[in-house]
């Protein structure tokens, strides 16, 4: 492999993977193309960002002269993580959700198809199939996404097949679990309950906290996206799974063991509209066709998620105290600082 072009690079899970791209001795050279919402962090990038085998672009997937550009430089394939990413935020946001997601995806799609891209690999998740309350699905499972965030990734998961179709873009997509691990912007729940927890704050469960979801660790989803990018056949979808199913309930009872809390710091609210009661891949295709296999242990990663968490007080705790109004434009600040280091 050249040169990788990967989008959404300095969020959650596209940081971990650039950083795993550039340990592989066959990656000549990374390019992220990120456009710092509030979920992206160059911080998340570490020492990474500067080693010479990257080159950051601050710039949005939606810019079509920008992403050309990105383009004519020279990337051999595309790992595409960018996305409004927050089921919350989907039912009051949708329109930036469908803008970045679907029509984003398009431009870089066609971009990719101007510059004859070797491979391109669309990450997506469980969450396009909808609720399953019993079974599991596989690759050829129908759609059926209940929240704005699903429905966003559904779409840009057929747009992206729609250009293996059309244009012969050689893509392949992915769809993982619910990812944890450190880094992850305190939104979603389990920094979010750990960020609380260690600060002695409350933290809610919606209903009964009966809903089931798959937990895959970070490093376990990107190995998986590795293979894909490597091995994957165009036009087929990958379900990258395998993690532990627990309800949110018993993630809670961990997430209370870890932090050294109890049961009276949680409260039960009124369930959200549509909240899916469980998702459930097959994802034997990827372990049969391109050898995956998750490997960590839910314990053992929750618990140095929450260690993680614990030691860098200064990436979360402004942010989980919730004036970003205030915390943000200092972050900025930092970030435009180490771009124009970078930019030398
Ligand atoms: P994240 O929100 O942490 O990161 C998203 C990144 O995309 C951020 O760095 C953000 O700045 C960037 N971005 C957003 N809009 C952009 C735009 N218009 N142009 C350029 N960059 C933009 O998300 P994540 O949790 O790391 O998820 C990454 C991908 O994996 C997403 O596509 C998501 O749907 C998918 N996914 C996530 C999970 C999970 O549990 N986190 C599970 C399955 C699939």
């Amino acid at each position: 492999m050249e040169n990788i072009l990967v989008t959404g690079g300095a969020g959650f899970i596209g940081s971990h993977f650039v950083k795993r791209l550039l340990a592989a001795e066959d990656v000549a050279a990374v390019t992220v193309l990120d456009v710092l919402t509030y979920a992206g962090h160059i911080e998340n990038l570490g020492t990474a960002f500067f080693s010479d085998k990257l080159r950051f672009v601050q710039g949005d997937i939606r810019d079509t002269t920008l992403v050309d550009n990105v383009m004519a430089a020279g990337p051999t394939a595309v790992v595409h993580f960018a996305a409004e990413s927050h089921v919350d935020r989907s039912y009051d946001a949708t329109d930036a959700f469908l803008s970045t997601n679907v029509l984003g995806t398009q431009v870089l799609l066609n971009a990719a198809h101007r510059h004859d891209i070797g491979k391109f690999v669309h990450v997506s998740t469980d969450e396009v199939y909808g609720p399953l309350p019993t079974g599991t699905a596989t690759e050829d499972s129908p759609l059926r996404p209940s929240v704005p965030y699903a429905a966003a990734k559904a779409a840009s998961d057929l747009v992206a097949l729609s250009a293996y179709q059309t244009l012969g873009l050689p893509v392949c997509v992915t769809r993982s679990s619910n990812c944890y691990g450190p880094y992850q912007y305190p939104e979603k729940v389990i920094p979010l309950f750990v960020t609380r927890l260690l600060r002695g704050v409350p933290v809610t469960l919606h209903d009964q906290g009966q809903h089931i979801r798959n937990w895959l660790h970070v490093e376990d989803n990107c190995a998986g996206v590795e293979a894909v990018l490597r091995g994957g056949a165009p036009g087929e979808v990958y379900n990258l799974g395998g993690g532990t199913d627990l309800s949110s309930k018993e993630l809670t009872g961990y997430l209370l063991e870890i932090c050294g809390a109890t049961w009276d710091k949680v409260t039960y609210i009124p369930d959200r509209p549509a909240n899916d009661c469980r998702y459930s891949m097959d994802w034997t295709k990827a372990r049969d066709q391109l050898g995956y296999q998750p490997k960590r242990c839910l314990a053992e990663g929750l618990a140095e998620t929450a260690e993680w968490y614990r030691r860098n007080p200064d990436r979360w705790a402004p942010l989980a105290t919730g004036d970003l109004r205030t915390v943000l434009p200092a972050a900025r600040t930092a970030t435009t600082a180490l771009e124009a280091r970078h930019a030398k």
